[in-house]
């Protein structure tokens, strides 16, 4: 059975980004592949070097990922820290790692740009972690959204570098995957960009957003005055609400919406109605579960201690079998 691994980072509440992109995905493969999914708050610690409540948005992850469907008992949910051994993979993988193409990553551009009063060594070698959080399960499918496919890349350089250093088969390449066949981009609400957490509290609607708090947020995106020409073109500022729509609603009421747009007979009020209660729709049983289940302390540790614990079994394992390859030996 193949092995499949991905992580969200311990920086907030989850988003529907991080929902249609990759945790809808977790839920569905957990069913047929063995599955890895961690809580990447090692990671967290390069944009977040002094998180003001570590273990609480830890926590957060985990609740919103059982929240979301995933079962313990199925796939194998972990949290990265209790995993030491991807540190000393990371560290294996650093040496092999070029300078040139860390600095050439699109998202290190993007962060350099973000925080460029920290651009620290952790931020640079970011790909070479997640490397390491992929490599150490040997996995080979990766539910993850577009922004990372070229992370995905790298991961199969490192591995594949490792491979031929070390005359070994030892690392399966690892690919990007999703179950739309084609890897999700979800927009924010600013028409700018894809939904993130660092894009701002409003441009992003969150799984434990309440319904009006949602309808907030979605009735001040950003739109335009509407079509003057029958079948134009979108412009960007109105595009990415029926990106969201096309993410969230039924087929036939993104036609309809489409079908008024292209004999401008739009109102983007009804549009935005429309879309703030698909939203709500598909994030109320959600919200119901976080509610539910983020004070059952005991639940959540048996989890993370029942998920740390098959992890490790696996992940000592591919350092041992690393170690030996290297060359490492004991006296
Ligand atoms: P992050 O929040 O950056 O740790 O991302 C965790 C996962 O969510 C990754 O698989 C990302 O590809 C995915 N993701 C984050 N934002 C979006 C977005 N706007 N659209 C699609 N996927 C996303």
């Amino acid at each position: 059975m193949e092995t499949v691994v991905s992580g969200i980072r311990s920086t907030g509440k989850l988003h529907l980004g991080n929902y249609y992109g990759a945790v809808k995905n977790f839920v569905q493969m957990q069913h047929e592949y063995n599955c890895f999914f961690f809580i990447a708050d090692y990671h967290s610690l390069t944009t977040h070097p002094t998180p003001q409540d570590q273990h609480g948005n830890v926590k957060q992850v985990l609740v919103e990922y059982l929240a979301a469907g995933i079962d313990p008992e199925k796939a194998t949910i972990y949290v990265q820290s209790d995993l030491p051994e991807i540190v000393e993979l990371y560290l294996y993988l650093n040496m092999n790692a070029y300078m040139g193409e860390l600095e050439r990553s699109a998202s290190f551009k993007d962060k350099v740009r973000a925080n460029p009063d920290n651009i620290n060594a952790g931020l640079l070698t970011y790909p070479v972690l997640m490397a390491a959080d992929i490599l150490i399960h040997r996995a080979t499918k990766v539910p993850v959204g577009k922004d990372q496919e070229q992370h995905l890349e790298m991961a199969r350089t490192f591995g594949n570098r490792f491979n031929r250093l070390y005359k070994t088969d030892y690392f399966p390449e690892p690919y990007a995957f999703s179950f739309s066949n084609q890897l999700v981009k979800v927009p924010g609400l600013d028409g700018k960009g894809k939904m993130g957490k660092s894009e701002g509290e409003a441009n992003a609607v969150y799984l434990s957003d309440e319904p009006e708090v949602i309808r907030k947020k979605v009735m001040r995106a950003v739109s335009d005055s509407g079509p003057t020409e029958e079948n134009q073109p979108k412009p960007e500022a109105i595009q990415h609400l029926f990106d969201l729509m096309k993410v969230v609603s039924a087929p036939d009421t993104l036609a309809h919406f489409d079908g008024l747009y292209n004999n401008c007979q739009i109102r983007y009020g009804d549009l935005k109605k429309q879309l703030a209660d698909d939203i709500i729709t598909v994030t109320a049983p959600m919200r119901e579960k976080i509610h539910a289940i983020s004070n059952d302390t005991s639940y959540l540790r048996q989890v993370a201690l029942h998920g740390a614990l098959k992890a490790r079994e696996s992940a000592s394992k591919t350092i041992k079998e690393v170690r030996e390859i290297i060359g490492f030996k004991e006296f």
